[in-house]
């Protein structure tokens, strides 16, 4: 039984969100929103401790649907980026900024980048395209998530210093603009890089917020160096080119592990 342990913590963090939020806000929605991303993520892992090879897809077509489709489209809300530049300028602490402050922001302390690796709805078309390992070079391109970062805020503000009517509806269009344009560029460079997660390494304006967060991740995946052999094969199937068999936290592309647990998979010494 011990090792379902992980799926029972998960479900119990999820858990205590879902109920201190509903209590907080007197809004059952949270209570529901949160238990089913749990139950969702838990399920991912239980399925993941049973061996099934698509355990990971499973949690990431349940969270990343759910958000897209039914709060994205459905409900309406924004939960991009600049939905939450929206929120925080409006000065509620509601949906995007819950969701922020949640999976992207303070999260990231305990479970570092599980957002990119189980729940993102980005990610989750992304990996759908042939080139799962990176097959060509990591390029210096991570600057242009600062470009992509600064033009969401930059966007969002002026709606608000430009007084812009029915900013509802204008955020509602925005989403769905910025979805398309997300899909549009993720497919382009997963092509031109032969790489399904380039979009996540280069343009991707949230890790701006994952990657510093992330460094200080309770959850991670390390090398027990007696059993290494060196052999390569959990950097040969790592989609993030993570350096994993050095512990340091300073190790190579560290902040990008989504914690697919594909190196774990491929160790045939058993040592992550
Ligand atoms: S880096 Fe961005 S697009 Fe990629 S999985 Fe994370 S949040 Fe989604
Ligand atoms: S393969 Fe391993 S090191 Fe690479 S992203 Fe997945 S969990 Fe992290
Ligand atoms: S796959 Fe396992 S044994 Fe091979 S280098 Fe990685 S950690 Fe070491």
């Amino acid at each position: 039984m011990k090792k379902y342990l992980a799926p029972a913590l998960f479900l119990a963090v999820f858990e205590t969100v879902a109920v201190s939020l509903w209590l907080a806000k007197g809004n059952v929605f949270y209570l529901l929103n949160f238990s089913y991303i749990g139950i969702s993520v838990a399920l991912g892992l239980f399925l993941y401790l049973k061996s099934y090879r698509h355990a990971r897809r499973v949690t990431q077509l349940l969270v990343g649907l759910y958000m897209l489709v039914y709060l994205g489209i459905l409900c309406g809300e924004n939960m991009q980026i600049e939905g939450f530049w929206y929120y925080l300028f409006s000065g509620v602490f509601e949906a995007a900024t819950i969701h922020y402050a949640v999976a992207k922001i303070f999260g990231p302390l305990l479970f570092g980048r599980g957002w990119c690796g189980y729940a993102c709805w980005t990610a989750m078309v992304l990996d759908l395209l042939p080139f799962k390992t990176p097959r060509q070079p990591r390029r210096n391109l991570g600057w242009l998530r600062y470009v992509t970062f600064a033009l969401s805020l930059l966007l969002v503000a002026a709606l608000f210093l430009l007084h812009i009517d029915g900013l509802e509806r204008v955020m509602f269009a925005l989403f769905l603009a910025g979805n398309l344009a997300y899909y549009a560029a993720g497919a382009a460079l997963a092509f031109r890089f032969q790489d399904n997660r380039a979009f996540c390494k280069y343009l991707c304006p949230i890790t701006v917020f994952l990657k510093p967060m992330s460094y200080f991740s309770l959850l991670r995946v390390t090398c027990d160096k007696t059993k290494c052999v060196s052999c390569g094969k959990c950097r040969s199937v790592c989609p993030m080119d993570v350096d994993v068999t050095d512990n340091s936290r300073k190790r190579l592309n560290g902040t990008e592990c989504i914690l697919c647990l594909e190196c774990v998979k491929a160790c045939p010494k058993k040592a992550l």
